[in-house]
């Protein structure tokens, strides 16, 4: 029964760049449905597990099994296709295109082209889903900062995904920002969608994270419930120390 599997699995997986060991032996996994934080000081190798995760660079070692099936070492864009999508925590949307555009290149590479129209109508829905109806014929560069996140956002969306990787998608916000952040977020996992985020902003983790993973120098430290990981010592000592 794939059901109670859980959708992502990582085994022993390591990534190397020069003499820095950025990803030392991780593994962890994700129960469908779960939104799983990635946390722990910077250079702790958070983003290359992420990058490792969606394929963007080949790990020296380990495994990558997701919804039943390995994808270590798939190229990216085939990862996209088996069901993950991501954000990145430097934003990512083509400046010269509307926001309806920005979501219909994204639809076009999930979905035959014929789907034309209900492309448009499905872009506008997506819009609407991350809190910028209305807003489809409006050029992605002239968004805020707080709007830009959304439609990356809705972008990935697009894709279809089973999984959702968000890099700091809840950085550099305000108060009220955030807590609009926190509850979309919210939202997305009521709709089914697994969710793997690296966040810095406790408030959000300890809000949304059913669990947490703490990683310090390449290595995980911690792994468990999130009140029970942001309580326990080394954990503790790895932020304070950083
Ligand atoms: P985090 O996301 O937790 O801040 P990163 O995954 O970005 O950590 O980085 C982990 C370590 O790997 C750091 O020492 C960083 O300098 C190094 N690193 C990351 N990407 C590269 C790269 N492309 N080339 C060289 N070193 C890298």
């Amino acid at each position: 029964d794939v059901s109670g599997e859980p959708l992502l699995e990582i085994v022993d997986l390591s990534k190397s760049f020069g003499g820095v060991r950025a990803v030392d032996g991780v593994s962890f996994q994700v129960a469908r449905g779960s939104i799983v934080g990635l946390i722990g000081p910077n250079g702790s190798g958070k983003t290359t597990a992420l990058n490792l995760i969606s394929g963007l660079i080949p790990p020296r070692g380990g495994a990558i099994r997701f919804d039943g099936a390995e994808i270590t070492g798939l190229r990216s864009d085939r990862i996209v296709h088996r069901g993950i999508a991501r954000t990145f925590q430097l934003v990512r949307v083509l400046d010269e295109l509307t926001c309806a555009d920005n979501v219909m290149a994204a639809i076009a590479f999930r979905r035959h082209p014929s789907w034309g129209e209900k492309a448009r109508h499905r872009a506008a829905t997506l819009l609407a889903r991350v809190g910028l109806a209305g807003r489809d014929e409006e050029p992605a560069g002239r968004l805020t900062y707080i709007d830009s996140k959304r439609l990356e956002l809705a972008r990935a969306l697009a894709l279809d995904p089973k999984l959702l990787l968000l890099d700091e998608w809840l950085a550099g916000l305000n108060p009220t920002e955030l807590q609009e952040g926190i509850a979309l977020i919210a939202s997305l996992k009521r709709d089914g969608l697994t969710i793997v985020m690296v966040e810095h902003v406790m408030d959000a983790i300890r809000s949304l994270c059913d669990r947490c993973v703490v990683m310090n120098t390449g290595r995980t430290i911690a792994d468990g419930g999130t009140a029970e990981v942001l309580a326990a010592p080394e954990v503790v000592r790895a932020y304070l120390g950083g």
